[in-house]
């Protein structure tokens, strides 16, 4: 079925704007424009954005940019960056967890496309994160890429028959793996990818057309994955852009664009700013397979 949704769609009204769940703001790609990209974010009527570390440093640089622009953080070390960390960098995420701007830990994950570092580390990262988030009470920021399996595997045995708290996000899956993320109690996120004109992106969208509304979450993964409509026109994604991803969704989702935004922002902000909204209860302990082997790696 054929979409197309209007090349440069019109921001939403105030009452209705588009939270960014997923932005690497404070990478190298954005120094020194903060301001102006933030500037941009709100004119497209982007009312926040999760600023989201993928390293020690990284994640350092989220929680000061949040802390100067009043955004909420995310800390974690990126599965294509756990070979390189340190036990003092996974000190420094536990120490920056406890900081009052940090909404969510990750991104963590598996990543069996790029296998910047061996498959069994990366799981053991997985499982530190996940212990972290549900100790703190805080939503985890999953990345799932060729790794469908193990990463199931691995969040049902953490979880224990309860459900997890978080997002996989920029989803890529197909509806089995959708199914089985949303039977876990995640939120899917859904960022420019699927707005791409190749073909094999119609199984993502055929899954983006029918999550559920109150599992929705809207992303740009900033400064990739820019929406298709501006590829090759600009040089970077940043959070302005998930306007087009937005109008997109609605479109396919056979919805109005303010309803989607209403839906989406309040998902968000439900996940993320608990504390302008009902504080979610803390999730039961879970029961980790090899809790005790804490040692360093
Ligand atoms: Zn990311």
């Amino acid at each position: 079925m054929p979409h197309s949704p209007p090349k440069h769609p019109a921001p939403t009204d105030e009452h209705h704007p588009l939270f960014d769940t997923h932005a690497h703001l404070a990478e190298d790609e954005f120094a020194g424009q903060g301001e102006e990209v933030l500037r941009r974010a709100r004119a497209a009527g982007i009312c926040s954005c999760l600023c989201v570390g993928v390293s020690a440093e990284s994640s350092r640089k989220a929680v000061e940019f949040a802390e100067k622009h009043g955004l909420p953080a995310a800390v974690g070390i990126h599965p294509n960056h756990a070979a390189e960390a340190t036990n003092s960098d996974w000190e420094a995420i536990l120490a920056l967890a406890k900081h009052p701007r940090v909404a969510a830990i990750g991104e963590t994950g598996l990543d069996y496309y790029r296998r910047y570092s061996p498959p069994e580390l990366q799981q053991e990262y997985l499982r530190r994160h996940v212990h972290l988030a549900c100790a703190s009470g805080l939503p985890m920021i999953l990345h799932c890429r060729d790794a469908q399996e193990d990463i199931l595997r691995q969040l049902r045995s953490f979880a224990g028959g309860n459900t997890l708290h978080g997002v996989l996000h920029a989803f890529s899956g197909d509806q089995r793996f959708a199914d089985e993320c949303l039977a876990l109690g995640l939120h899917l996120g859904f960022a420019g990818n699927v707005t791409y004109a190749n073909k094999k992106f119609d199984v993502l969208r055929s899954v983006a057309r029918t999550v559920p509304a109150n599992r929705l979450l809207l992303e740009t993964d900033c400064p990739y994955l820019i929406p298709q409509a501006l590829r090759g026109r600009r040089e970077r994604n940043e959070p302005a852009y998930l306007l087009y991803t937005a109008a997109f969704l609605a479109e396919l989702r056979g919805a109005p664009l303010e309803q989607l935004a209403l839906t989406t922002t309040a998902n968000a902000q439900r996940m993320f700013l608990p504390q302008s909204a009902e504080r979610l209860p803390t999730p039961p302990p879970l029961s980790l397979a090899g809790q005790d082997s804490q040692q360093s790696i």
